[in-house]
């Protein structure tokens, strides 16, 4: 990256700031935005090592932010082969059994209706890995199957009890079968994968950074981290790799015990130039294909009924301890009985200092619920992109099979929340699904895939306009974490995405394919296209 010190003239820009919406030129020295206008006000403040980059095609909006997204653990867990296309068990082992590694086969975004018929079993890919261990994440990061050999390595044997909702899946003899629901169970395998020398893992972060600057992004809100994490994204820093400006959370695991507790309660203060700390996440439920969702009516078969945590007072007491030490909470909630358990701590915990607390998912949402988020002042983050697959109803659907009748017509509610008054934040939830913000974009505006015309968007009332979509990926993921970015004014950090065309002006069938054509961070050109 080079030159903190540029302009951009002749552009067609839109700067979402009310007292000046339109301009056609903007300057920054040393990150700071100091002129945004027409063409001859910004030539003012052109100097001599001012970069001036021709704008001419381009239209410019603040730089986008991704308000759900797992840089670093979804760089680590999508090591090996990719299953993301693989819908069939066939396909699957085809893949698994062309990958030339002699050791491990690690493998990710695995969907599960490939393994509709065979079940989550080890048996199921015994063939395609022989006596090699191997594990295979899938997409949405609740569940592993490991394989006969990784179950030996990782000494699981058989059930055990988790401090979480957490399970060795066994058959009717008490034998693991492969399936590893949520991280406690995962960590037992993830233990004895080997791991990547420091070196490679800072080399595969910056690449993953690099490749989110291609799409447009400038910043990201982390959704999973540790103090160690923290470490890690000083070095990238140093390295002059930390290419999105970031805000990354401690993650606190129902386990947690008081001492380590302690430790993170006087990290909210953390920061470099492009991250800081002061985020505490906490997951309320899993997610409702694999009946780990918390819903206020369960599921037809009595799946999908209980909070993550064993004593939801215990969660609502971190959220408190927390937000009295400078953390703003951040609560993964996809049944609406977790978004009301993650409301109620709210409400009695008291907004943070900084920025807002926030819900993560959202997938279902009662009517009672609705008008408390603009209420409390509570945010409101939602991952258009996880209705993939709703407008098709030829594809099975999980999703649709925990839902007990009635709920799926109070499903990914964005346009009844945007209009509620609450602050709605958009993100991808990479790496359960793509980055991208141009089809997360489309999807928002859409509710059905881009470019197929022909199938029934889901709920098409919910869907959101141009403008609020553009808004749920720049001002609204400011408001939330109550920093200054997410406008284009005079002050305000140089984060800048330009596009070929005006995406709000665009149908949004044809976002997924506008070209990028650069993404400023920080003032710092990240990508240029
Ligand atoms: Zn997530």
């Amino acid at each position: 990256m080079a030159h903190a010190d540029g302009a951009i003239l002749g552009a067609s820009i839109r700067t979402l700031d009310d007292d000046r919406p339109r301009a056609s030129a903007l300057a920054w020295r040393d990150g700071v935005l100091i002129a945004v206008g027409d063409d001859a006000e910004v030539r003012e403040s052109v100097g001599p090592r001012t970069r001036v980059i021709d704008g001419r095609g381009m239209a410019v909006v603040p730089g986008l932010t991704d308000s759900h997204i797992h840089p670093f653990w979804g760089t680590r867990v999508t090591r090996g082969v990719d299953l993301r296309s693989a819908t069939t068990l066939d396909e699957v082992r085809a893949r698994l059994t062309a990958d030339p590694s002699r050791g491990w086969v690690l493998a990710h975004s695995a969907r599960y209706e490939a393994f509709g018929e065979s079940g989550l079993r080890a048996d199921a890919i015994a063939e395609a890995v022989g006596h090699r261990p191997a594990v295979i994440y899938f997409f949405d990061g609740h569940t592993a199957l490991a394989s006969h050999t990784a179950l030996a390595l990782a000494e699981i044997t058989g059930a055990r009890e988790f401090d979480e909702s957490a399970e060795i899946v066994v058959d009717a003899d008490g034998r693991p079968t492969g399936a590893l629901l949520e991280n406690a169970a995962m960590n037992l395998v993830n233990a004895v994968v080997p791991k990547w020398t420091e070196a490679q893992r800072l080399d595969a972060y910056a690449s993953t950074l690099r490749a989110l600057n291609r799409v447009g992004l400038t910043g990201a809100h982390v959704m999973v981290g540790t103090p160690e994490l923290l470490d890690d994204v000083r070095a990238l820093e140093q390295r002059g790799e930390l290419t999105l400006r970031m805000v990354v959370p401690m993650h606190q695991e129902p386990a947690i015990a008081d001492e380590e507790v302690e430790r993170r309660l006087v990290l909210a203060g953390e920061h470099g130039r492009l991250w800081r700390a002061g985020t505490a996440k906490f997951f309320l439920d899993g997610v409702l294909e694999s009946g780990t969702a918390w819903l206020l009516e369960p599921g037809p078969e009595g799946e999908n009924a209980h909070p993550f945590w064993p004593s939801v007072e215990r969660y609502a007491e971190l959220v408190r301890r927390f937000t009295t030490a400078g953390f703003s909470a951040i609560t993964h909630a996809v049944g609406d009985g977790a978004v009301r358990g993650a409301l109620d701590a709210y409400e009695a915990a008291g907004p943070p200092a900084r920025g807002m607390h926030r819900v993560e998912h959202i997938e279902t949402l009662d009517d009672a619920d609705l008008p408390r988020f603009a209420a409390l002042g509570v945010a409101s983050s939602m991952q258009p992109l996880h209705m993939e697959g709703l407008d098709d109803p030829a594809l099975p659907s999980a999703w649709i099979d925990g839902l007990s009748a009635g709920r799926y017509e109070r499903g990914f509610r964005t346009g009844d929340i945007a209009s509620s008054g609450a602050v709605l934040a958009l993100g991808s939830d990479w790496m359960v699904a793509d980055y991208d913000p141009r089809v997360g974009m489309a999807w928002a505006r859409l509710r059905r895939t881009p470019g197929q015309r022909d199938r029934t968007p889901y709920l098409p009332a919910q869907a959101l306009s141009a403008e609020q979509t553009l808004r749920g990926y720049t001002t609204e993921p400011a408001k939330v974490v109550g920093d200054d970015t997410g406008r284009l004014r005079s002050g305000l950090p140089a984060d800048i995405t330009a596009f070929a065309a005006d995406p709000v002006e665009l149908s949004p069938d044809e976002l997924p394919d506008l070209p990028v054509r650069l993404t400023v961070v920080g003032g710092e050109v990240a990508h240029a296209g």
